[in-house]
């Protein structure tokens, strides 16, 4: 079984994750985490819950958000509505009342509904590690990931999002109206000079790909146009040719490599 370590500050465990190695794992709320431990496992369970990280501060132009936060917790304190829907759209109320915010980062595809509403977001990420504390875009983690999942960057304390310059959509294209696996989920972000081309979009999927990713091919596929017909579909013919899906019980390789072109631009048409 493994042993429950409970430390009291950041620094304590920063401390016992790097001291642990590859025999710890960080617990947050254990929805993930709990179906894959086996009471005959070894090594330490790092538990997050006496660290404060369980708090969204408000600063100016945006929020400060502890890793420890509930998914239901952050849209009740982060009022942009294409994260909130993204919160909606993750298991139950059951599961979103106990998975947090970084659990969610680090869950592998077909899971992971919240990081596209990060990426689209320009979120950043803050690591403490035994040598200090780190920021880094929430792309550059995703990048960093290999087939095996996460790199152990660290234990994840808080989020940061800043408040949109520009409009945000989130949808999830899924088997089931409620509490299923994602096909693929997208989120969008487009800011618009004054004759309304784009001047700025990021685009970002979950569930086609090993992991996360903003999407270079589609966000270039708009920019500098307006949001037409035809600057969508070359957005979402892009997202095609770049995911690289896998087929599972949820659905095959084709299907969601043509729902995450779909969601692409029905994401953009939310904008235009
Ligand atoms: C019934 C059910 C339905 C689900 N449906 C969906 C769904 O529709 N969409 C979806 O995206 N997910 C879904 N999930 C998965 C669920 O969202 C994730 O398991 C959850 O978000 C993980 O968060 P957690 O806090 O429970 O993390 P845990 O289970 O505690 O941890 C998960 C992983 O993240 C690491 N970790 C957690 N916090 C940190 C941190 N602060 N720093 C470093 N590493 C950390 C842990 O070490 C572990 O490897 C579902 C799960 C269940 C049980």
């Amino acid at each position: 079984m493994p042993e429950l370590l409970r430390p009291a500050s950041v620094d304590e465990a920063a401390g016992l994750f790097a001291s642990h190695g590859a025999a710890a794992a960080i617990l947050a709320g254990g929805t993930g985490l709990l179906r894959e431990t086996h009471p005959s496992d070894d090594g330490v369970l790092i538990a997050l819950d006496r660290l404060g990280l369980d708090r969204v501060e408000s600063r100016d132009g945006g929020w400060s958000v502890g890793a420890a936060v509930s998914l239901s917790g952050l849209r009740a304190a982060v009022p942009i509505p294409a994260l909130q829907a993204a919160t909606r759209e993750i298991g139950g109320p059951a599961v979103q009342n106990m998975a947090t915010v970084g659990g969610n980062l680090f869950a592998r595809a077909p899971f992971g509904d919240l990081a596209p509403a990060l990426l689209a977001l320009g979120a950043r990420l803050v690591f403490a590690s035994a040598d200090g504390e780190e920021e880094q875009p929430i792309e550059a983690f995703y990048a960093g990931w290999s087939e095996d999942g996460a790199p152990r960057a660290g234990l994840l304390t808080r989020i940061e999002i800043d408040e949109p310059a520009g409009a945000v959509s989130y949808l999830k294209c899924a088997r089931r109206r409620y509490a299923s696996p994602s096909v693929v989920s997208v989120a969008a972000s487009v800011e618009k000079d004054g004759s309304g081309a784009v001047s700025d979009a990021r685009i970002a999927l979950s569930g086609a790909s090993a992991h996360p990713f903003r999407c270079a091919a589609a966000e270039q596929a708009v920019i500098g146009a307006g949001l037409d017909d035809a600057a969508m579909a070359a957005a979402g013919a892009a997202a095609e040719a770049a995911v690289t899906p896998a087929t599972d019980p949820v659905a095959s390789d084709w299907y969601r490599r043509r729902m995450a072109g779909v969601f692409v631009r029905r994401a953009l048409a939310a904008l235009a």
